[in-house]
């Protein structure tokens, strides 16, 4: 579904990222490991049609994204680290993206969304973005992406503030993704075994430089 050929990312002319080839198919899973630095968020943007590569072609279904940078937008998204909320209710952020895609049963979708991030609707619904932690805050911003049925889903180290067990509700969440939406990810994570349970191959960045897929 996404196609790198050649592609390098220059900030103030040092190379952090260059990669001659890269394919992401329809549904899969890849993971994204290397040490701190080694290019791994610079990857995601790339993926994720936010910035553009200093020089190389990216694809998205065949289609160079320099064509159609609009229309590639759309069909991408990226969890951050640090997620960014609306300063409103639970309810209200995973509503948002609903409501700007005109979409119908929209309390009924936010509520799946948040049973699929392990979030109890009735408990956290109404709560307002402030009343969240760390994790609970990254579950919603997940929720709030999840429901919106992504052709990429992009992660950037989605378990890093989270507990074992919403770890594990966070892989199961992704592979539901992909098995109900087709669903494609790549997820940057330095925790190489639950990596590894979650993805169907792993990329392992150094400098910049893909240097092992396992
Ligand atoms: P981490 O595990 O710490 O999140 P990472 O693998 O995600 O690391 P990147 O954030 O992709 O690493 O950074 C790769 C390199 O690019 C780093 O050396 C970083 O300093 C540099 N870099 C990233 N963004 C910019 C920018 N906007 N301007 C200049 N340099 C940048
Ligand atoms: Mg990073």
């Amino acid at each position: 579904i996404i196609k790198l050929d050649n592609v390098q990312q220059v900030f103030s002319n040092r190379t952090v990222l260059s990669i001659e080839t890269l394919e992401l198919g329809e549904g899969e899973i890849v993971g994204l490991a290397g040490p701190n630095g080694s290019g791994k968020s610079t990857l995601l943007k790339l993926l994720a049609f936010i910035d553009s590569p200093t020089s190389g072609v990216i694809e998205f279904c065949g289609i160079p994204t320099s064509n159609k940078p609009g229309a590639v937008h759309r069909q991408a998204t990226l969890l951050v680290q640090e997620p960014y909320l609306l300063k409103r209710t639970v309810y209200a952020n995973i509503a948002y993206g609903l409501r700007v895609r005109k979409k119908n049963d929209i309390s009924t979708k936010v509520h799946n969304a948040l049973v699929e991030v392990g979030l109890d609707p009735n408990s956290f619904s109404q709560r307002q973005w402030f009343e969240l932690s760390g994790g609970e805050a990254q579950r919603v911003a997940l929720a709030a992406r999840l429901v919106l049925k992504p052709k990429v889903l992009l992660m950037d180290e989605p378990t890093a503030s989270l507990d074992t067990k919403s770890a594990q509700l966070i892989r199961t969440a992704a592979l539901n993704a992909r098995d109900q939406y087709g669903t494609s990810l790549v997820i940057a994570s330095h925790d190489l075994p639950w990596l590894g349970e979650v993805s169907d191959r792993t990329i392992h960045l150094e400098h910049g430089k893909i240097v092992e897929i396992t």
